[in-house]
């Protein structure tokens, strides 16, 4: 066939047109020209955004965390025996996404919002990316209303506030998990949504926790999220912006929500593992200079929005482990930084039978105290001091010196206080018991008792307030303040009580 030489000209211009077509397609498909320990590494994959979810095989999903000159580093999520070199890799134009809202409740789910708890498939009207901007000072007020976490150590001495970010921080096995789960539990019937992230931990630990959440009624209003231990790095390191995620959906509707990291330091490490595969250059630690503006920008996104906002909420309670105690350590040092204040937990303390093990020293709460009921406030105002004096003196009496009766008074009181704080795990107060229960101990009711027999007696007590002063009780809980009346009125019930005491055990 021959071709005229005015048709060579059309017909060049028509194969442009098509490889015009072509390059566009391959645009958004690329090559793994390396893969390894959860990390691929893809050239040909143009166009695509930091934090892009991109299409592996079925199943197989990465996200992108390295954008280089001519190839890009995705971590993978999913089976990544699966990804081989030569594979095709697909972008999906869309970043990295949980299911959010109600359906969401009573579930188990993984970082990508996947059931795994054997129920059926989660379906979600709305999705939310898992990085989004915090809330910026102009939509938030401060924190005004306090999250009852049911602990009496905790709710006198450091108050929580709802929108505050409190640490829990102490070495392995001293109860930290104890105190996010009894908060979680005492939230039932306050209209508070609760977001439990397990980062790192074994699977039937997480499993231990849903049960007792299952058991106290708390799952109604409870979502768990589990990046196990057995999972790789990538999905450990997204899990708690997935939460966040899921929080703030829930917040921007103008819900209060509580959410539990357990814990940031599994979650440094799976970071610090993810960096060094992506060959970032490690610093202090060997972790990645970011990861302090990592968990930053996760904790800055919890806030008390402001009415106009709808005035919902997001408390933080991030848990951290120390090494013997130090917290000095890098991440320790950068959570306490970024939070507005920290309960530690003495391993010591817990030896010592002291449960839960919070060294009143060391913690503190910035912003909760604002929000504090006035009647805690006023029952607890010199409970922190009487703890440090006593602390001193008894460390001091360990000499065997003889003691004058003033010091010997102190000690006792110090050695009472110490003993209403105890709390045993899944026993939630009331804040008018709490209250109650404090105010004994600062009037010296107790002093005279054993040591041991203080809990028995705050228990009879309560019944016997129960018994026959209610109306007095459902005051404090209304006012949730004592005028002098009201303080006198329940002085003179506790006196009542200590002599009902004294006569029967005669
Ligand atoms: P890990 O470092 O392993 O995560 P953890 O610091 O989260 O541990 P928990 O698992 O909460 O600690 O608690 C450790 C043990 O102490 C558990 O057996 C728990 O039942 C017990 N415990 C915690 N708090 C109390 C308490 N208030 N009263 C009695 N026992 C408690
Ligand atoms: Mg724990």
């Amino acid at each position: 066939m021959e071709i005229k030489a005015n048709e060579i000209s059309s017909l060049i211009k028509e194969e442009i047109k098509e490889f015009n077509k072509a390059s566009t397609f391959n645009k958004s498909l690329g090559t793994v020209v390396e893969v390894g320990d959860g990390i691929a590494i893809i050239y040909g994959l143009k166009d695509v955004i930091l934090g892009e979810l991109l299409e592996f095989k079925e199943d197989v999903f990465g996200m992108v965390m390295n954008l280089d000159e001519d190839s890009l580093s995705a971590v993978l999520l999913g089976d990544a025996n699966k990804v081989k070199e030569g594979d095709t890799v697909k972008g999906t134009g869309r970043v990295v996404s949980v299911p959010v809202g109600d359906e969401l409740l009573g579930r188990v789910i993984d970082s990508l919002g996947r059931a795994i708890d054997g129920g059926k498939e989660i379906v979600t009207k709305k999705r939310l990316p898992i990085e989004r901007k915090a809330p910026s000072i102009i939509d938030r007020e401060s924190v005004n209303a306090p999250l009852e976490t049911g602990i009496k150590c905790i709710d006198s001495l450091i108050p929580i506030g709802k929108g505050q970010r409190e640490l829990i921080i102490g070495d392995r096995q001293t109860g930290k998990t104890a105190i996010a789960v009894d908060t979680i539990i005492n939230q039932k019937g306050k209209k508070v949504y609760c977001i439990y992230v397990a980062i790192g931990q074994k699977n039937s630990s997480v499993a231990g926790i849903y049960d007792k959440l299952n058991t106290y009624g708390a799952m109604e209003y409870t979502v768990i999220i589990n990046a196990s231990a057995s999972e790789l790095s990538p999905l450990l390191y997204i899990a708690p912006f997935a939460g966040m995620s899921i929080a703030e959906n829930w917040m921007e509707e103008g819900k209060d929500v509580l959410i539990v990291f357990d814990d940031l330091s599994k979650h440094a490490t799976s970071y610090r593992a993810l960096s060094l595969l992506l060959k970032r250059s490690p610093g202090r630690e060997a972790y990645p200079g970011d990861i302090f503006y990592l968990h930053s920008r996760l904790l800055e996104r919890a806030a008390k929005l402001n009415k106009a906002h709808g005035g919902g909420s997001i408390t933080a309670l991030p848990i951290v482990e120390t090494l013997a105690g130090d917290i000095s350590a890098y991440i320790p040092t950068n959570v306490i930084s970024i939070t507005d204040g920290q309960i530690f937990l003495s391993n010591d303390l817990f030896n010592a039978g002291q449960r839960p093990a919070i060294d009143v020293g060391l913690s503190v709460s910035r912003v909760g105290s604002n929000a504090q009921y006035k009647v805690m406030k006023q029952v607890s105002s010199s409970l922190k001091m009487e703890i440090a004096t006593y602390h001193e003196l008894a460390s001091f009496a360990q000499f065997g010196s003889d003691l004058d009766k003033n010091t010997k008074d102190i000690i006792k009181h110090g050695e009472i206080v110490t003993e209403v704080l105890k709390q045993d795990q899944y026993l939630s107060y009331s804040f008018v018991r709490e209250a109650i229960e404090i105010f004994t101990a600062k009037n010296k009711f107790l002093d005279d008792l054993n040591k041991e027999d203080v809990r028995s007696y705050l228990d009879e007590e309560w019944q016997f307030i129960n018994n026959f002063y209610a109306s007095t009780l459902k005051e404090i809980e209304e006012k949730k303040e004592f005028s002098e009346e009201l303080e006198k009125k329940v002085l003179s019930i506790l006196s009542d009580f200590k002599k009902d005491y004294k006569i029967k055990r005669q």
